[in-house]
């Protein structure tokens, strides 16, 4: 899935379990471990499109800004914030698609090759993740009161 849905899912993540009084160690793995579900989920990557170096920007700064304005304009605790940037880490995996050579180096397991990675079509794999952005917003917002 894309950095930024990854991101929204992670935060959404970390406010549930850091509110249950969950460790942080646990919450990184719980936040890895949920990255490696959704990637089972059918969904759209931009990863093999003629475009993919433009939409890993894209994704890239938007997941930033998601994290930057969780912390500065909607005050969520560090916990929050940073279990939705280990959430999306993995998707640095994603980065050579910003330089020319066409090898795909994948360190993530959900990114290997023989891994039962979701796929579908472009609208329904972007609602897929719209719709994984929408509920992790909503479960933010109801858990933060
Ligand atoms: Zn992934």
């Amino acid at each position: 899935m894309w950095v930024i849905t990854h991101t929204l899912s992670g935060m959404a993540l970390g406010i549930v379990l850091g509110g249950r009084g969950v460790s942080w160690w646990a919450i990184v793995a719980a936040a890895l471990l949920f990255h490696i579900v959704l990637d089972l989920v059918p969904h759209w990557d931009y990863v093999r499109t003629d475009r993919s170096a433009l939409w890993a920007v894209a994704d890239v700064a938007g997941a930033l800004a998601v994290l930057v304005g969780a912390r500065l304009v909607g005050g969520f605790e560090w916990t929050v914030v940073m279990a939705g940037a280990v959430s999306a880490l993995p998707d640095i995996d994603i980065l050579n698609a910003l330089w020319p050579s066409k090898k795909r180096i994948r360190l993530f397991p959900s990114h290997w090759s023989g891994f039962p990675h979701g796929s579908a079509p472009p609208l329904p794999g972007i609602l897929v993740q719209v719709l994984v952005a929408i509920v992790s917003v909503i479960v933010l917002a109801v858990a933060r009161g």
